[in-house]
Formats: C-alpha cells, structure tokens, sequence
C-alpha cells in the first residue's frame, strides 16, 4: 500500500460505487430513465438529464484501452514507487465505459510491480480489490 495516498472524496453521488469495491463488485450506474450507463458516477444522466440512477455490478472485466507512465513532477507519496503505469480499461459491458486505474502482477502487488515496457493496449485485464486506507477499497487490474 502507499503510504499517505490521496484518497476519493466519497458522497453521495459516488458511495454506491465505493459499497460495491468494499463488497468485492465493480459496479457502474445506469440512467432510470433511458437506461444508459456511465462511468464516472455523476447526479444527471449526460443523455436525458433524468436525475434518476440505479447501480449494477459489472463483471469487472475489460481490456486496455490506453496507458501512461507518469513522469516527475509527481505527488510526493507516489515518488518512492515511481515509475508505475496507469491504465484506462474499457469495460467488457460497453467499451465506451472506461475507467481509469493501475495494472497490478497480481492481486496483493504494488503499482510498479508490472514493467511498463510489457503492456499492450488491448490485453484483456480484470478487476481486483485492494484496501487502500480509511475505509476505501480501490478497483485495480490484472492480466486475465
Ligand atoms: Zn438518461
């Protein structure tokens, strides 16, 4: 874990999202009114305006629609694992969700723990869940 990370700011808009990482789903929203989801979690659906929302776990699978390797400047809790990647992941349900995150060796490893020389964009990448502190468990991503 990296010690003294920046943390989400939960509310109410974004608590369903941070339940399901802490029950082990990835879960996005869809429109009540026109059934379009979206990534990320916002009050008013993009589409329709509809301020009505569910939640619903996807399976948590997708590929690699892009990534980076952040340069310094970087904040300072994440200068001792530098370089590290961050990947965009496109979700199997519907590739024009993505979310943005890190591609992990495996399930309890450090965000440097893949070299970024070996990442493809298109591998196909799942879901894990790490605790990162205050409660807040974070979706990171594996090679499938
Ligand atoms: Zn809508």
């Amino acid at each position: 874990m990296i010690e003294h990370a920046p943390l989400p700011d939960v509310d109410d808009t974004t608590r369903p999202f941070w339940d399901g990482t802490a029950a082990g789903e990835l879960r996005v929203q869809r429109c009540g009114a026109c059934g379009r989801r979206r990534v990320p979690p916002r009050p008013m659906c993009p589409s329709c305006q509809s301020l009505d929302a569910v939640w619903e776990a996807v399976s948590g699978r997708g590929t690699i629609w892009s990534f980076i390797v952040p340069h310094p400047p970087l904040l300072p809790a994440f200068m001792p694992v530098a370089p590290y990647n961050v990947i965009v992941v496109a979700l199997d349900e519907d590739p024009t969700l993505r979310m943005v995150g890190n591609l992990l060796a495996d399930e309890g490893a450090e965000i440097n723990s893949v070299d970024p020389q070996t990442i493809t964009i298109g591998e196909p990448v799942r879901v894990v869940f790490q605790p990162a502190g205050e409660d807040i468990v974070l979706p990171r991503w594996v090679r499938s």
